[in-house]
């Protein structure tokens, strides 16, 4: 790569500022939600100020016929009608339906409250307040007025990096907001609602095979499970052990791939506490099972919750694991989508981003 003359195209929407759900609840504690839209801002602010981007901002939203390659229709549809019922909301019918001191239909969010075993459903539903919980693996995937455009939009960033990766582009940084990783075909949750990495993947097909590297401190568990038996994607992912974090159900090392792609799943569990040195030993393990897959593209789904100031994680990266992370990806000397997941410790988080994108061009 020519770094000195390569600026990595940075794509953006302004849309994502739309979705800010302030609430969510842990245990018998109400607790600030911590996916804002502060986060995006700050990655973006600071990534701008290096030089060494090329601010994209995208418009115009990709199609839902270009979503449902990937993700369920049904999934689709639903989370733009409930988006849309709330934007119906007004003051008056927000004081006579419910107790809320705070009546302002912009900060009002919907929380599934029943998740039906879909095995054990005899009737078809359609209620917007039932569909929410069928469409939900867990609560924290509240939707408000803004969420449909903020997952639309998030999307199509991923999906137009893609793009740009086969026009020939080496590296993209797809500045997604709402992340995807949690959310599968036909489930959100996790903060999650269209699974943007997977998006991405499913166009990179056209050019050949493709590898995910996950290297958020959560468990991609949407992501294992829509390629999970899709042999032309390679789903890699180093996160904390699934006894002890959330998800909970996944994320085990056996997971290896379902019986169409043996061995494409590589799950890399550390323990809390996980140090760079455990951390960097897992990766180049990872690494190797990359290298052996031989694929045409890289996505990484690009979590900053492994660093050690971050409130939902317990790991111990330090500000310049991320250029030392990224310095082995880029070792791969493959083209790479870098789509945006988790990170909670908003005000580090542009420093590493910065660090990572600086990993990256040390090729
Ligand atoms: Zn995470």
């Amino acid at each position: 790569m020519t770094t000195q003359t390569y600026r990595i195209p940075l794509l953006y929407s302004h849309h994502h500022q739309e979705h800010a759900p302030t609430l969510e609840t842990h245990h018998a504690k109400i607790l600030n939600y911590p996916e804002v839209p502060r986060r995006a801002e700050i990655i973006r602010g600071h990534l701008l100020a290096t030089g060494l981007m090329q601010p994209i901002i995208v418009e115009t939203s990709m199609s839902k016929s270009d979503i449902c390659q990937t993700l369920d229709a049904g999934m689709v549809d639903y989370l733009e009608a409930i988006s849309r019922d709330m934007a119906t909301l007004t003051t008056e019918s927000l004081s006579s339906f419910y107790s809320l001191q705070d009546t302002d239909p912009a900060h009002f969010y919907r929380y599934p409250s029943v998740f039906p075993q879909r095995d054990r459903i005899y009737h078809s539903h359609q209620s917007l307040m039932g569909l929410h919980g069928y469409y939900c693996f867990d609560k924290d995937a509240p939707v408000g007025k803004g969420t449909w455009e903020a997952a639309l939009y998030s999307a199509t960033i991923a999906h137009q990096g893609a793009g740009m990766i086969l026009e020939g582009h080496p590296l993209i940084y797809s500045l997604c907001r709402p992340p995807g990783h949690h959310a599968s075909r036909d489930l959100m949750g996790g903060y999650c609602y269209f699974n943007n990495a997977a998006i991405a993947a499913t166009r990179l097909l056209e050019k050949g095979t493709v590898a995910i590297i996950d290297i958020d401190y959560h468990h991609g568990n949407g992501t294992q499970e829509i390629f999970w038996n899709e042999p032309r994607v390679l789903f890699t992912s180093i996160h904390a052990h699934p006894d002890g974090e959330y998800p909970y159900f996944t994320g085990y090392a056996e997971e290896t791939g379902g019986p169409a792609a043996p061995n494409t799943n590589l799950n890399f569990p550390l323990h809390a506490g996980a140090t760079e040195a455990t951390f960097l030993a897992a990766l180049d393990e990872l690494l190797a099972g990359v290298r052996a897959f031989n694929p045409a593209s890289i996505v990484v789904s690009l979590g900053f919750d492994a660093f050690e100031q971050d409130p939902l994680g317990t790991f111990k990266l330090k500000v310049e694991s991320y250029f030392k992370i990224a310095q082995k990806i880029t070792a791969l000397q493959l083209p790479t989508l870098l789509v945006q997941e988790g990170g909670y410790a908003v005000d580090m988080l542009g420093v590493l981003a910065e660090q990572f994108v600086n990993g990256m061009l040390a090729r």
